[in-house]
C-alpha cells in the first residue's frame, strides 16, 4: 500500500466544479487501495481578497489578526472537498492546522513548522478515510493561529509527507511541470522530466514561482520526492529529487530571470578595510536586501562598488548610498533601474568547462552587453539591459539546446 500526499493549488479548487473533479481524482487513489492525505489552498484569489478587506479597515493590521483572517480560505476548501468526497461515497475528514496540530513558531504571517502530530491522521487513514488538511496554516504553542507565508500550502504538503513518511508527494497546480524557462518568453520552452532540489531552489529563488521556496528546501532536507503536475492535464509532470548518478544530466536545466532588479554603483571609494561594511551596513539596516555584489580591484587607492537590489527599493537604496558617498569621501553614485538578471542553472555545469564561455559568446553574438556577472557552483548570472531580456533568454535557450529536450508523456 502506498501513502500519497496530494496538494491542490488555488486554481485547482477555484470553483465547485473543480472541487468536484479534485474529489474524483482523490477517489481513484482510494479505489486502488492506497492511502491519501490531501492538502488544499484557498480558492484562487481568496487570500488576496481577504488581505484587501483588511486593508480597507487598517493599513497596518496586527499580524496575529491577519493570520486569523487569511487562514479562513483554506478552511472553506477542505470542508467543501470532504462534502464532495462524501457525495461520491468516500469516507473523508477535514482538519485545520490547529486541529491536526501543525505546531509552528509564533512568527505570524511567516511561521515555521516545528512539529506535526501524526497520530490522528494515521488512525483516520487506517480506518480507510481520506484525510484533508488545510494548507498554509498552523498553531503556535499558545494556541494562536499562524500562517506559513504566501504559497505556504506547498510547505504544508511537504511537511506532512515528511511527518507521515509518505511514499510520494504530488503538487497539483495550473502548470504541468517545471519548464526550462518561462514559456511566455520562449514558446519553445520544454517541460523537464526531472530536476534536482538544488536546481529547483536556484530556479525558484530566481523567480520561477512554481513552488514556494521553503517547500523545496524542506523537501531537500528530508529527501521527500516531489512531483509537480497539472490538475487539468494528464501527464507525469516534473520530478524533483536528488541527483542520481545514472541520470545523464543536461549541461543546463533551465534559464531563470528576474525583471525586478536595479543596480547601484559608488565610485572612487577610498580602498580601506571596512569600506564594504560601511556601504552595505546602512543598506541592510534599512532592511533592503542586496543581491549581486561586485567590487573591483583598485589601482589608484580607490575602488568602485556595485550591487543590485529589488527595483522597489531602488530609490531608498540610492538615497542611503548618497549619504554614504559624502561620509566616505567617495566620488559619486550612479544607478540604473532598467536592468534584468538572467541566470543559467544546471548541476551539469559542475563537471563541464566552457559553459560560461558559451553563455558569453551567445550574448556577444546578439550584441548584448553584459553589465555584471556572478557565478556559483551550479549557476551563472548576468545583468543586462531590460530591453534584451527576451532576446537573451531565447538565444541562450537555443545555444544550450534546451528546445531539444524530450518530454516524457
Ligand atoms: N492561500 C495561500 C496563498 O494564496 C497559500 C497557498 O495558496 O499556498 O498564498
Ligand atoms: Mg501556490
Amino acid at each position: 500500500m502506498t501513502l500519497y500526499v496530494y496538494k491542490f493549488g488555488g486554481t485547482s479548487v477555484g470553483s465547485v466544479e473543480r472541487i468536484k473533479s479534485v474529489a474524483e481524482k482523490v477517489k481513484k487513489v482510494q479505489d486502488q487501495g492506497d492511502q491519501i492525505i490531501v492538502v488544499l489552498s484557498a480558492m484562487s484569489g481568496e487570500t488576496n481578497r481577504l488581505i484587501a478587506l483588511a486593508k480597507e479597515i487598517q493599513t497596518q493590521p496586527t499580524e496575529r489578526e491577519m493570520d486569523v483572517l487569511i487562514s479562513t480560505g483554506e478552511q472553506v476548501t477542505v470542508a467543501l472537498l470532504c462534502m464532495a468526497l462524501h457525495e461520491l461515497g468516500c469516507k473523508a475528514v477535514s482538519y485545520t492546522g490547529t486541529q491536526v496540530r501543525i505546531l509552528t513558531d509564533s512568527a505570524f504571517t511567516k511561521a515555521r513548522i516545528r512539529e506535526i502530530e501524526g497520530a490522528k491522521m494515521r488512525a483516520d487513514l487506517d480506518a480507510g478515510k481520506v484525510v484533508v488538511v488545510a494548507g498554509f496554516q498552523g498553531v503556535d504553542e499558545l494556541g494562536n493561529i499562524t500562517t506559513l507565508g504566501r504559497g505556504g500550502s506547498d510547505t504544508t504538503a511537504v511537511a506532512l509527507a515528511t511527518a507521515l513518511k509518505a511514499d510520494e508527494c504530488h503538487i497539483y497546480t495550473d502548470v504541468d511541470g517545471v519548464y526550462t524557462t518561462d514559456p511566455r518568453v520562449e514558446p519553445k520552452a520544454r517541460r523537464l522530466n526531472h530536476i534536482t532540489f538544488e536546481e529547483m531552489l536556484e530556479m525558484a529563488s530566481l523567480g520561477s514561482k512554481v513552488l514556494q521556496i521553503r517547500s523545496v528546501e524542506f523537501a531537500g532536507k528530508y529527501n521527500v520526492a516531489l512531483r509537480v503536475l497539472s490538475s487539468f492535464k494528464e501527464g507525469c509532470g516534473t520530478l524533483i529529487t536528488y541527483e542520481e548518478s545514472q541520470m545523464e544530466s543536461a549541461l543546463i536545466s533551465g534559464i531563470a530571470f528576474n525583471r525586478d532588479e536595479a543596480k547601484l554603483t559608488i565610485t572612487g571609494v577610498p580602498d580601506l578595510p571596512g569600506v564594504a561594511y560601511k556601504i552595505l551596513g546602512p543598506v541592510a539596516d534599512a532592511n533592503i536586501e542586496v543581491d549581486m555584489i561586485v567590487q573591483n580591484i583598485a589601482d589608484d587607492a580607490t575602488t568602485d562598488f556595485t550591487f543590485t537590489v529589488d527595483r522597489n527599493n531602488y530609490q531608498r537604496a540610492k538615497a542611503i548610498l548618497e549619504e554614504s558617498c559624502v561620509a566616505l569621501g567617495a566620488r559619486k553614485v550612479t544607478g540604473d533601474n532598467t536592468i534584468v538578471k538572467i541566470s543559467i542553472v544546471g548541476v551539469g555545469m559542475r563537471s563541464h568547462a566552457g559553459i560560461a564561455s558559451t553563455m558569453f559568446k551567445t550574448l556577444a553574438s546578439e550584441g548584448i552587453n553584459i553589465r555584471m556577472i556572478a557565478t556559483s557552483e551550479i549557476k551563472i548570472s548576468v545583468v543586462v539591459d531590460e530591453k534584451y531580456l527576451e532576446l537573451a533568454v531565447r538565444s541562450l535557450h537555443s545555444a544550450f539546446e534546451l528546445d531539444q529536450i524530450a518530454e516524457e508523456a
